[in-house]
């Protein structure tokens, strides 16, 4: 599978998952404004029916009119609630003849098995709907009755009809869902938005991760190469005398040094990638140790007629000494490589709060704008036309940060004035570094 495919495939998964998750998030919320619609919109009935309960319960009172049951509440004090009474199985006693005009032409027995004159035992609280030329909505409160006063009634029904609550849920409930659709609309392209941006940094990782290999992969061949045809020559002139080949053997050796110091390279970075960087923490003076580091690049400066000075304040840091060496070598090492005879190289170790600095400061070629993003990336050199011999592998500065992130610092580069480079490195001074 093609590097493109692969990302394209995993960024179809990320807008998938994403746009799920809003869709459940969506379900999830919409449940809980169902239930707080129907909390709202029915608020006020419930209680009306609850009022008319207790209204029904002190004051409900039977009377034989011709030899049929009839069953008053008095004083009826709402006059939106109807009431249907039931005897001990659940038979009606008597209702509301009110009720009759709601079911049309269909008559009390038609509707029956729909239920506006059946108890529920089960559930309080009921929705009714009657159908008939028009749809009428009724919130219903079944309850068991006991009142001296009304020996044959058991259980009571009151309905109170909803039709105009109904109708106001019903268009919140639409209005939700459509701007659910619209939602989910909406989700999908965010998805597509958000899982390109969360791939990005995963795709440029990728490529990087590629360019570094293939990159690292064309500067061993070339080493090896040399090795190898010097080898092969040694081993056609093999009645030859080391002497003799010596030229051979030297080259070798010299590429093999090349070779083995790359490898060493690769193997810092990529320790510094997987964050698998053994450090070896110990205490020790900051500007002591760049005062022994500096100790061949200042006889080199002096050689060269370059100024070179070690200066700042004296600085106990809980760090590893071999690698903040190793980084100081890198850095004086560039400082000489790009100053000229009669200009300057200085090391300055300075604190500031609970950090360290460390700055290498020449008053050399400095590094051009456009090059400066750069300069810390893998395998990068500003004149790649630069000798094999004195231009290095462009690694430099990309280990250095290694060392410095590897001890949860930075490193950054600023001009200096009026001409040259400083880079500057910080580190916290005494973090504790061992459990990293
Ligand atoms: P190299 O192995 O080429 O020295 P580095 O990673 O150390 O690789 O540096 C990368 C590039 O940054 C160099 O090729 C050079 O162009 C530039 N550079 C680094 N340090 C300096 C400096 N002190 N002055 C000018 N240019 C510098």
């Amino acid at each position: 599978m093609t590097n493109d495919n692969r990302v394209r495939k995993q960024r179809n998964r990320i807008v998938l998952i994403h746009f799920l998750s809003f869709v459940l998030l969506f379900i999830i919320l919409g449940f809980f404004i169902f239930i707080m619609i129907n909390m709202f919109f029915f608020k006020d009935v419930n209680k009306e029916l609850l009022a008319f309960k207790a209204v029904v319960n002190e004051n409900i009172t039977e009377t034989d009119v011709d030899g049929s049951l009839r069953v008053s509440v008095n004083p009826r004090t709402n006059a939106r609630i109807f009431a249907v009474f039931y005897d001990g199985e659940g038979n009606v006693l008597d209702y509301d003849p009110i009720l009759l005009d709601f079911l049309g032409e269909k008559g009390a027995e038609d509707l029956e098995p729909m239920g506006l004159f059946r108890f529920h035992r089960e559930f309080e609280w009921n929705f009714e709907i009657i159908s008939e030329e028009e749809t009428y909505h009724f919130r219903t409160l079944s309850f068991q009755v006991d009142n001296e006063n009304a020996p044959h009634v058991k259980a009571c029904k009151l309905l109170i009809m909803v039709n105009g609550e109904m109708k106001s849920r019903n268009l919140v409930i639409r209005v939700y869902f459509l701007a659910s659709l619209l939602m989910f609309i909406f989700a999908f392209f965010a998805s597509l938005f958000l899982s390109g941006m969360s791939i990005k940094p995963v795709k440029a990782a990728l490529e990087k991760q590629l360019s570094f290999v293939s990159d690292a992969s064309h500067e061993l061949r070339t080493p090896l190469a040399i090795v190898r045809n010097r080898l092969e020559n040694i081993l056609t002139k093999s009645n030859r005398t080391v002497y003799e080949v010596s030229d051979d053997i030297a080259v070798s050796l010299k590429e093999i040094t090349r070779l083995s110091k790359l490898t060493n390279d690769l193997l810092i970075l990529s320790r510094g990638d997987s964050e698998t960087m053994q450090l070896k923490i110990e205490e020790f003076d900051l500007l002591e140790t760049a005062r022994t580091v500096a100790i061949p690049f200042s006889e080199m400066a002096e050689i060269q007629k370059k100024k070179f000075t070690v200066s700042g304040e004296n600085a106990k840091v809980l760090a590893d000494k071999a690698m903040m060496s190793q980084l100081l070598i890198i850095l004086l090492d560039n400082a000489l490589k790009y100053t000229a005879e009669g200009e300057e190289v200085g090391i300055r170790v300075r604190q500031n709060g609970g950090d360290v600095q460390l700055e290498v400061i020449d008053t050399g070629t400095g590094i051009p704008d456009d090059v400066k993003p750069h300069v810390f990336e893998r395998f990068f050199r500003a004149d790649k036309a630069r000798s094999r011999d004195t231009g290095g592998y462009g690694l430099g500065l990309a280990i250095a940060k290694v060392i410095a992130q590897s001890h949860r610092g930075s490193i950054s580069l600023t001009d200096n004035h009026p001409k040259g480079t400083k880079i500057t490195v910080t580190f916290p001074k005494t973090k504790k570094l061992e459990k990293k």
